[in-house]
Protein backbone atom coordinates (compact mmCIF):
# COMPACT_ATOMS: atom_id res chain seq x y z
CA UNK A 1 0.00 0.00 0.00
CA UNK A 2 0.93 3.66 -0.38
CA UNK A 3 2.15 5.65 1.99
CA UNK A 4 -0.51 7.91 3.44
CA UNK A 5 -0.20 11.49 4.20
CA UNK A 6 -0.86 12.33 7.86
CA UNK A 7 -4.69 14.13 7.38
CA UNK A 8 -6.02 17.30 8.33
CA UNK A 9 -9.13 15.96 8.02
CA UNK A 10 -10.47 15.74 11.67
CA UNK A 11 -14.28 15.03 10.10
CA UNK A 12 -15.57 14.56 7.29
CA UNK A 13 -19.15 13.69 5.29
CA UNK A 14 -19.57 11.47 2.57
CA UNK A 15 -22.78 11.22 0.50
CA UNK A 16 -23.31 8.40 -1.83
CA UNK A 17 -25.89 8.87 -4.67
CA UNK A 18 -28.14 6.16 -5.51
CA UNK A 19 -26.94 5.38 -9.32
CA UNK A 20 -23.56 4.41 -7.18
CA UNK A 21 -25.33 2.13 -5.02
CA UNK A 22 -27.97 0.26 -6.81
CA UNK A 23 -28.83 -1.00 -9.93
CA UNK A 24 -31.44 0.39 -12.91
CA UNK A 25 -34.32 -1.12 -11.25
CA UNK A 26 -33.28 -0.04 -8.17
CA UNK A 27 -32.20 -3.16 -6.09
CA UNK A 28 -28.91 -2.40 -4.07
CA UNK A 29 -26.09 -3.50 -5.49
CA UNK A 30 -24.32 -5.33 -2.33
CA UNK A 31 -20.50 -5.65 -3.87
CA UNK A 32 -20.54 -1.61 -3.91
CA UNK A 33 -22.03 -1.36 -0.25
CA UNK A 34 -19.55 -3.64 0.64
CA UNK A 35 -16.59 -1.38 -1.22
CA UNK A 36 -18.12 1.67 0.54
CA UNK A 37 -18.12 0.36 4.14
CA UNK A 38 -14.85 -1.20 4.01
CA UNK A 39 -13.53 2.76 2.62
CA UNK A 40 -14.87 4.27 5.52
CA UNK A 41 -14.14 1.45 8.17
CA UNK A 42 -10.56 2.37 7.20
CA UNK A 43 -10.69 5.96 7.41
CA UNK A 44 -12.56 5.73 10.69
CA UNK A 45 -9.49 3.70 11.50
CA UNK A 46 -6.99 6.34 10.38
CA UNK A 47 -8.78 8.81 12.88
CA UNK A 48 -11.05 10.76 10.32
CA UNK A 49 -14.57 10.37 11.80
CA UNK A 50 -17.06 10.15 8.77
CA UNK A 51 -20.38 10.02 8.59
CA UNK A 52 -22.65 8.84 6.08
CA UNK A 53 -25.17 10.37 4.03
CA UNK A 54 -26.35 7.12 1.90
CA UNK A 55 -29.26 8.02 -0.83
CA UNK A 56 -31.33 4.85 -2.36
CA UNK A 57 -34.19 4.09 -0.15
CA UNK A 58 -36.88 4.89 -2.05
CA UNK A 59 -34.71 3.30 -4.83
CA UNK A 60 -34.59 -0.21 -3.08
CA UNK A 61 -38.24 0.59 -1.67
CA UNK A 62 -39.53 1.03 -5.97
CA UNK A 63 -37.98 -2.44 -6.57
CA UNK A 64 -39.94 -3.79 -4.31
CA UNK A 65 -43.13 -1.99 -4.57
CA UNK A 66 -43.01 -0.39 -7.81
CA UNK A 67 -41.21 -3.38 -9.67
CA UNK A 68 -38.38 -1.00 -10.07
CA UNK A 69 -40.41 1.78 -11.42
CA UNK A 70 -39.71 5.16 -10.46
CA UNK A 71 -42.47 6.18 -7.64
CA UNK A 72 -44.90 9.07 -9.45
CA UNK A 73 -46.69 10.95 -6.58
CA UNK A 74 -45.15 11.96 -3.04
CA UNK A 75 -47.30 9.06 -1.54
CA UNK A 76 -45.66 6.36 -3.51
CA UNK A 77 -41.79 7.96 -2.84
CA UNK A 78 -42.59 8.33 0.84
CA UNK A 79 -43.93 4.59 0.98
CA UNK A 80 -41.14 3.68 -0.76
CA UNK A 81 -38.96 5.16 1.23
CA UNK A 82 -40.59 3.19 4.35
CA UNK A 83 -40.04 0.10 3.00
CA UNK A 84 -36.47 0.99 1.61
CA UNK A 85 -34.84 2.58 4.41
CA UNK A 86 -34.74 -0.49 6.89
CA UNK A 87 -33.54 -2.73 4.22
CA UNK A 88 -30.73 -0.21 3.23
CA UNK A 89 -30.14 0.19 7.14
CA UNK A 90 -29.76 -3.58 7.87
CA UNK A 91 -26.94 -4.46 4.92
CA UNK A 92 -25.50 -1.23 6.25
CA UNK A 93 -25.03 -2.79 9.76
CA UNK A 94 -24.26 -6.17 8.62
CA UNK A 95 -21.24 -4.44 6.34
CA UNK A 96 -19.90 -2.31 9.10
CA UNK A 97 -20.43 -4.69 11.98
CA UNK A 98 -17.88 -7.29 9.76
CA UNK A 99 -15.50 -4.10 9.90
CA UNK A 100 -16.26 -3.82 13.73
CA UNK A 101 -18.44 -0.46 13.74
CA UNK A 102 -22.16 -0.30 15.25
CA UNK A 103 -24.05 1.88 12.86
CA UNK A 104 -26.92 4.36 14.25
CA UNK A 105 -29.78 5.24 11.57
CA UNK A 106 -30.16 9.47 11.65
CA UNK A 107 -33.02 10.69 9.54
CA UNK A 108 -33.38 14.19 9.28
CA UNK A 109 -36.25 16.83 8.75
CA UNK A 110 -35.59 20.60 7.94
CA UNK A 111 -36.54 21.79 11.17
CA UNK A 112 -33.51 20.02 12.50
CA UNK A 113 -31.99 23.48 10.76
CA UNK A 114 -34.43 25.66 11.26
CA UNK A 115 -34.48 25.74 14.76
CA UNK A 116 -31.13 26.54 16.44
CA UNK A 117 -31.47 24.78 19.53
CA UNK A 118 -32.45 21.00 17.39
CA UNK A 119 -29.28 22.12 15.21
CA UNK A 120 -27.07 22.20 18.41
CA UNK A 121 -28.78 18.98 19.69
CA UNK A 122 -27.88 17.05 16.36
CA UNK A 123 -24.53 18.06 16.17
CA UNK A 124 -24.01 17.14 20.23
CA UNK A 125 -25.83 13.38 18.67
CA UNK A 126 -23.59 12.90 15.89
CA UNK A 127 -20.24 13.87 17.97
CA UNK A 128 -21.12 11.56 21.04
CA UNK A 129 -21.85 8.76 18.00
CA UNK A 130 -18.74 9.27 16.46
CA UNK A 131 -16.93 9.39 19.71
CA UNK A 132 -18.37 6.15 20.22
CA UNK A 133 -16.81 5.03 17.21
CA UNK A 134 -20.43 4.33 15.79
CA UNK A 135 -21.10 5.03 11.88
CA UNK A 136 -23.91 7.74 11.77
CA UNK A 137 -25.80 6.45 8.34
CA UNK A 138 -27.79 9.28 7.50
CA UNK A 139 -31.32 10.04 5.05
CA UNK A 140 -33.79 12.89 4.66
CA UNK A 141 -36.66 11.43 6.54
CA UNK A 142 -38.40 10.98 3.75
CA UNK A 143 -41.59 9.33 4.55
CA UNK A 144 -42.93 11.90 6.60
CA UNK A 145 -41.57 14.99 5.76
CA UNK A 146 -43.40 18.10 4.55
CA UNK A 147 -42.89 19.57 1.41
CA UNK A 148 -41.65 22.93 2.79
CA UNK A 149 -38.84 21.32 5.20
CA UNK A 150 -37.48 19.14 2.76
CA UNK A 151 -33.83 18.80 1.97
CA UNK A 152 -34.19 18.13 -1.31
CA UNK A 153 -32.00 16.01 -2.86
CA UNK A 154 -29.59 14.48 -0.40
CA UNK A 155 -26.31 16.77 -2.11
CA UNK A 156 -27.68 19.22 -0.14
CA UNK A 157 -28.48 17.37 2.89
CA UNK A 158 -24.92 16.13 2.94
CA UNK A 159 -23.86 19.66 3.16
CA UNK A 160 -26.00 20.34 5.68
CA UNK A 161 -24.97 17.54 7.92
CA UNK A 162 -21.38 18.90 7.44
CA UNK A 163 -22.23 22.50 8.57
CA UNK A 164 -23.97 20.64 12.03
CA UNK A 165 -20.91 18.78 12.29
CA UNK A 166 -18.36 21.42 11.46
CA UNK A 167 -16.78 19.07 9.42
CA UNK A 168 -13.35 19.05 7.33
CA UNK A 169 -14.90 18.77 3.66
CA UNK A 170 -17.85 16.95 2.14
CA UNK A 171 -17.93 14.29 -0.66
CA UNK A 172 -20.08 13.39 -2.73
CA UNK A 173 -19.58 10.05 -4.27
CA UNK A 174 -20.91 9.82 -7.69
CA UNK A 175 -21.02 8.02 -10.95
CA UNK A 176 -19.69 10.60 -12.93
CA UNK A 177 -15.09 11.24 -12.19
CA UNK A 178 -16.11 14.95 -11.20
CA UNK A 179 -16.98 18.18 -13.16
CA UNK A 180 -15.77 17.99 -16.69
CA UNK A 181 -15.45 20.61 -19.08
CA UNK A 182 -17.17 20.47 -22.23
CA UNK A 183 -19.52 17.69 -21.30
CA UNK A 184 -21.38 15.99 -23.81
CA UNK A 185 -18.52 17.17 -26.40
CA UNK A 186 -14.97 15.32 -27.48
CA UNK A 187 -12.73 16.48 -25.49
CA UNK A 188 -13.77 16.34 -22.12
CA UNK A 189 -11.41 17.76 -19.72
CA UNK A 190 -11.81 16.96 -16.01
CA UNK A 191 -11.76 20.18 -13.46
CA UNK A 192 -9.35 19.46 -10.80
CA UNK A 193 -9.89 21.93 -8.58
CA UNK A 194 -12.20 25.21 -8.51
CA UNK A 195 -11.25 28.18 -6.87
CA UNK A 196 -14.79 30.18 -7.51
CA UNK A 197 -17.86 28.90 -8.32
CA UNK A 198 -18.31 32.06 -11.06
CA UNK A 199 -21.43 31.51 -13.52
CA UNK A 200 -18.85 30.25 -15.74
CA UNK A 201 -18.45 26.84 -13.42
CA UNK A 202 -22.31 27.15 -12.99
CA UNK A 203 -22.96 27.22 -16.64
CA UNK A 204 -21.18 23.45 -17.01
CA UNK A 205 -23.87 21.24 -15.55
CA UNK A 206 -25.61 19.53 -18.58
CA UNK A 207 -27.97 17.87 -16.89
CA UNK A 208 -31.10 16.60 -18.32
CA UNK A 209 -34.61 15.45 -16.43
CA UNK A 210 -33.75 11.62 -15.67
CA UNK A 211 -36.02 8.64 -15.34
CA UNK A 212 -34.23 7.02 -13.22
CA UNK A 213 -34.38 7.28 -9.13
CA UNK A 214 -31.50 9.76 -9.08
CA UNK A 215 -32.74 13.95 -8.21
CA UNK A 216 -29.68 15.61 -7.83
CA UNK A 217 -27.79 16.50 -11.32
CA UNK A 218 -24.39 18.32 -11.62
CA UNK A 219 -26.46 21.24 -11.46
CA UNK A 220 -27.41 20.14 -7.59
CA UNK A 221 -23.59 19.87 -6.90
CA UNK A 222 -22.43 23.00 -8.03
CA UNK A 223 -24.90 24.84 -6.01
CA UNK A 224 -24.40 22.58 -3.12
CA UNK A 225 -20.26 23.54 -3.57
CA UNK A 226 -21.36 27.22 -3.67
CA UNK A 227 -23.16 26.94 -0.50
CA UNK A 228 -20.35 24.38 1.30
CA UNK A 229 -17.74 27.03 0.58
CA UNK A 230 -19.91 29.82 1.87
CA UNK A 231 -20.27 27.68 5.13
CA UNK A 232 -16.31 27.51 5.11
CA UNK A 233 -16.32 23.86 3.53
CA UNK A 234 -14.19 22.24 1.08
CA UNK A 235 -16.73 19.92 -1.56
CA UNK A 236 -15.74 17.04 -3.60
CA UNK A 237 -17.35 14.95 -6.24
CA UNK A 238 -15.41 11.79 -6.47
CA UNK A 239 -16.30 8.59 -8.75
CA UNK A 240 -17.44 5.98 -6.58
CA UNK A 241 -16.77 3.27 -9.20
CA UNK A 242 -12.98 3.52 -8.86
CA UNK A 243 -11.53 1.30 -6.25
CA UNK A 244 -10.64 2.95 -2.79
CA UNK A 245 -11.45 6.15 -3.82
CA UNK A 246 -11.79 8.01 -0.71
CA UNK A 247 -8.43 6.67 0.83
CA UNK A 248 -7.00 7.21 -2.37
CA UNK A 249 -8.00 11.03 -2.02
CA UNK A 250 -6.06 11.18 1.23
CA UNK A 251 -2.99 10.13 -0.08
CA UNK A 252 0.09 12.30 -1.39
CA UNK A 253 0.00 12.95 -5.43
CA UNK A 254 -2.37 14.19 -7.41
CA UNK A 255 -6.13 14.28 -6.43
CA UNK A 256 -8.82 12.13 -7.74
CA UNK A 257 -12.56 14.17 -8.73
CA UNK A 258 -13.25 17.90 -8.43
CA UNK A 259 -11.99 19.39 -5.27
CA UNK A 260 -14.52 23.08 -4.67
CA UNK A 261 -12.38 24.90 -2.10
CA UNK A 262 -13.85 26.70 0.49
CA UNK A 263 -14.16 30.77 0.26
CA UNK A 264 -11.55 32.20 2.60
CA UNK A 265 -14.22 34.40 3.98
CA UNK A 266 -16.64 31.98 5.63
CA UNK A 267 -19.04 33.04 7.84
CA UNK A 268 -18.98 32.63 11.13
CA UNK A 269 -20.98 29.54 13.73
CA UNK A 270 -24.19 31.43 14.35
CA UNK A 271 -24.25 32.92 10.68
CA UNK A 272 -23.56 29.78 9.51
CA UNK A 273 -26.87 28.46 10.87
CA UNK A 274 -28.64 31.64 9.64
CA UNK A 275 -27.26 31.07 6.21
CA UNK A 276 -28.84 27.47 6.16
CA UNK A 277 -32.50 28.22 7.51
CA UNK A 278 -35.07 28.02 5.41
CA UNK A 279 -37.47 28.99 7.36
CA UNK A 280 -39.53 32.02 5.14
CA UNK A 281 -41.74 33.75 7.07
CA UNK A 282 -42.01 37.13 5.26
CA UNK A 283 -40.18 39.37 3.58
CA UNK A 284 -38.97 42.91 4.06
CA UNK A 285 -38.19 44.96 1.42
CA UNK A 286 -35.61 47.90 1.39
CA UNK A 287 -35.07 51.36 -0.48
CA UNK A 288 -31.60 51.79 -1.94
CA UNK A 289 -29.78 53.60 0.65
CA UNK A 290 -30.57 50.97 3.43
CA UNK A 291 -29.16 48.62 0.31
CA UNK A 292 -26.06 50.02 0.37
CA UNK A 293 -25.80 50.36 4.33
CA UNK A 294 -26.81 46.28 4.19
CA UNK A 295 -24.48 45.54 1.82
CA UNK A 296 -21.28 47.40 3.73
CA UNK A 297 -22.13 45.12 7.06
CA UNK A 298 -24.46 48.17 8.59
CA UNK A 299 -27.74 47.11 10.51
CA UNK A 300 -31.04 47.69 8.81
CA UNK A 301 -32.88 50.45 10.36
CA UNK A 302 -36.85 51.40 10.00
CA UNK A 303 -36.37 54.32 7.67
CA UNK A 304 -34.57 52.15 5.05
CA UNK A 305 -37.74 50.26 4.51
CA UNK A 306 -40.18 50.82 1.92
CA UNK A 307 -42.79 47.39 1.98
CA UNK A 308 -43.13 44.43 4.28
CA UNK A 309 -45.00 40.88 3.31
CA UNK A 310 -46.29 38.07 5.04
CA UNK A 311 -47.04 38.28 9.07
CA UNK A 312 -43.70 37.43 10.94
CA UNK A 313 -43.61 38.13 14.61
CA UNK A 314 -40.22 39.33 16.38
CA UNK A 315 -37.56 36.97 16.60
CA UNK A 316 -38.54 35.26 13.44
CA UNK A 317 -36.06 34.37 10.40
CA UNK A 318 -37.14 37.03 7.38
CA UNK A 319 -35.58 37.79 3.92
CA UNK A 320 -34.97 40.89 3.06
CA UNK A 321 -34.83 42.26 -0.92
CA UNK A 322 -34.08 45.13 -2.64
CA UNK A 323 -36.85 45.10 -5.48
CA UNK A 324 -36.76 41.57 -6.37
CA UNK A 325 -32.96 40.93 -5.38
CA UNK A 326 -32.74 39.04 -2.48
CA UNK A 327 -30.26 40.27 -0.65
CA UNK A 328 -29.66 38.07 2.58
CA UNK A 329 -31.39 36.86 5.70
CA UNK A 330 -31.84 38.01 9.48
CA UNK A 331 -34.03 37.54 12.51
CA UNK A 332 -35.87 40.68 13.09
CA UNK A 333 -36.74 42.63 16.03
CA UNK A 334 -40.19 43.79 15.29
CA UNK A 335 -43.60 42.10 13.75
CA UNK A 336 -44.81 42.69 10.38
CA UNK A 337 -47.43 44.91 11.84
CA UNK A 338 -45.28 46.85 13.87
CA UNK A 339 -43.02 47.58 11.10
CA UNK A 340 -45.92 48.81 8.91
CA UNK A 341 -46.22 51.48 11.17
CA UNK A 342 -42.72 52.03 11.52
CA UNK A 343 -41.59 51.44 8.12
CA UNK A 344 -39.28 54.80 6.65
CA UNK A 345 -39.35 56.23 10.15
CA UNK A 346 -36.25 57.34 11.88
CA UNK A 347 -35.49 54.89 14.22
CA UNK A 348 -36.22 58.09 17.51
CA UNK A 349 -39.49 57.82 16.11
CA UNK A 350 -40.18 54.30 17.27
CA UNK A 351 -40.86 54.85 20.55
CA UNK A 352 -43.37 57.67 20.01
CA UNK A 353 -45.28 55.81 17.43
CA UNK A 354 -45.67 52.53 19.28
CA UNK A 355 -45.27 53.17 23.04
CA UNK A 356 -42.07 51.09 23.31
CA UNK A 357 -38.45 50.61 21.13
CA UNK A 358 -37.42 46.96 21.35
CA UNK A 359 -34.67 47.66 19.56
CA UNK A 360 -33.28 50.61 17.54
CA UNK A 361 -32.19 48.26 14.91
CA UNK A 362 -34.81 45.98 12.74
CA UNK A 363 -32.50 43.65 12.06
CA UNK A 364 -29.47 43.81 13.73
CA UNK A 365 -26.29 43.34 11.67
CA UNK A 366 -25.08 40.42 14.16
CA UNK A 367 -28.34 38.76 13.48
CA UNK A 368 -28.09 38.94 9.50
CA UNK A 369 -26.50 37.47 6.82
CA UNK A 370 -26.12 38.63 3.12
CA UNK A 371 -26.36 36.22 0.68
CA UNK A 372 -23.57 35.26 -1.88
CA UNK A 373 -25.37 35.63 -4.73
CA UNK A 374 -26.98 38.97 -4.70
P1 LIG B 1 -25.42 10.91 -8.26
O1 LIG B 1 -26.81 10.37 -8.39
O2 LIG B 1 -24.36 9.86 -8.36
O3 LIG B 1 -25.25 11.80 -7.08
P2 LIG B 1 -25.99 12.84 -10.30
O4 LIG B 1 -26.74 12.12 -11.33
O5 LIG B 1 -26.74 13.66 -9.32
O6 LIG B 1 -25.07 11.81 -9.53
O7 LIG B 1 -24.88 13.83 -10.94
C1 LIG B 1 -23.90 13.39 -11.81
C2 LIG B 1 -24.35 13.57 -13.26
O8 LIG B 1 -24.25 14.95 -13.63
C3 LIG B 1 -23.47 12.89 -14.28
O9 LIG B 1 -23.79 11.54 -14.41
C4 LIG B 1 -23.76 13.68 -15.55
O10 LIG B 1 -24.78 13.09 -16.31
C5 LIG B 1 -24.29 15.02 -15.07
N1 LIG B 1 -23.50 16.19 -15.55
C6 LIG B 1 -24.06 17.31 -16.06
N2 LIG B 1 -23.11 18.22 -16.39
C7 LIG B 1 -21.92 17.69 -16.07
C8 LIG B 1 -20.57 18.16 -16.15
N3 LIG B 1 -20.23 19.37 -16.64
N4 LIG B 1 -19.58 17.34 -15.72
C9 LIG B 1 -19.88 16.12 -15.22
N5 LIG B 1 -21.13 15.62 -15.12
C10 LIG B 1 -22.17 16.39 -15.53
Amino acid sequence: MQKTEKSPFRRIVVKIGTHSLCGVDGTPEKKKMKELCSQIASLMKRGIETILVSSGAVGVGASLLLKGKKPKTLKQKQACAAVGQPILMSLYRKLFEKEGFETAQILLTGDVINHRERFLNAKNTFLTLLKHQVIPVVNENDSTSLEELRFGDNDNLAVNVAAVIEADACFLLSDIEGLYKNFNEQGQELISEVKEITEEIENLAVDSKKESHSTGGMGSKIACAKKASQLGIPLVILPAYKENILNKYFEKGEKPGTTFLASSGALKSKKKWLYLNFEDNGEIYLDLGAKHAIDKGKSLLSAGIEKIEGDFKRGDLIKVFYENLLLGKGIVNYSAQELEMIKKRKSEEIEDILGYCNEKEVVHRDNFVLISDS
